[in-house]
């Protein structure tokens, strides 16, 4: 395989792009208010094109906006900076394949869930039906219809299951115990990964979530944990870990 250093280049700053957008439309969907994508969160300023180059206006303003010098969190700089690097990585680890696009939508839907999920406690629909439907449209255009109609239903069971342990966990613990937007995302998870391997995501997402749980009871955090961010972080894992955790699971299962 060929690997073309423009390419990886030029992926890191479609990225950036990308990943900056998914950040705003985070930011901006859930307040559900008009006229917003361009203009400060704060003083509702508009900002200029410029003003809105990935990275280099951050730099150029230092972090703060323009006209009300209000300060930009790094935290979505960052975001956005290691969006680009899984980009980049993507194609030098894949190459042009199904799983180049996998990583960036799975990329694009991470961060569009660590920002609205932190933030506002959601993990918005929109984007979630959105990459549902690209990534099935990709199965079926590399792999053909079979796998396609294998990973709806994938998705389908899974959305099944979490329904009967949210209904369980609501028995037992008397409140509400998974949250909706959760669920759906599971469903994204079968669509992509399979029944098996959901499974094993979420489970490692749960693992992943549990120190911030133990934190948040320890320190008193009158919160409950967003737990999309942990959810999709293991989703993450088990896709780039896939094949030796498939060779694990058929040495258990022989
Ligand atoms: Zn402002």
């Amino acid at each position: 395989m060929l690997i073309d250093v423009y390419t990886i280049i030029l992926l890191f700053f479609v990225g950036l792009i990308a990943g900056y957008l998914c950040i705003i439309l985070a930011l901006k969907l859930p307040l559900r208010k008009k006229e917003y994508v361009n203009a400060c969160d704060h003083c509702n300023h508009k900002y200029k094109w410029y003003q809105l180059i990935p990275l280099f206006s951050y730099l150029m303003s230092r972090g703060r906006c323009p006209y009300c010098k209000n300060r930009i969190s790094l935290m979505y700089v960052i975001l956005d900076f290691i969006c680009g690097l899984l980009f980049s990585f993507g194609y030098i680890f894949y190459g042009f394949s199904y799983e180049l696009i996998a990583i960036i939508i799975l990329t694009l839907l991470a961060v569009m869930i660590y920002v609205s999920d932190f933030k506002y406690y959601v993990i918005l629909d929109e984007p979630l039906i959105f990459f549902s439907i690209l990534i099935l449209l990709f199965k079926a255009i590399f792999f053909g219809f079979k796998t396609f109609i294998i990973s709806l239903c994938s998705g389908l069971l899974i959305f099944i299951f979490m329904l009967a342990i949210r209904w369980l966990g609501n028995k037992i613990f008397k409140q509400d115990s998974i949250g909706g937007g959760d669920i759906k995302l599971a469903m994204f998870f079968g669509f992509v990964l399979g029944v098996r391997l959901s499974i094993i995501s979420l489970v490692l997402g749960s693992f992943l979530a549990f120190p911030s749980a133990i934190y948040y009871s320890l320190a008193k955090v009158n919160k409950e944990i967003p737990f999309g961010p942990f959810l999709i972080t293991g989703l993450y894992l088990v896709f780039v870990f896939m094949e030796p955790i498939k060779s694990f699971l058929s040495i258990i299962f022989k």
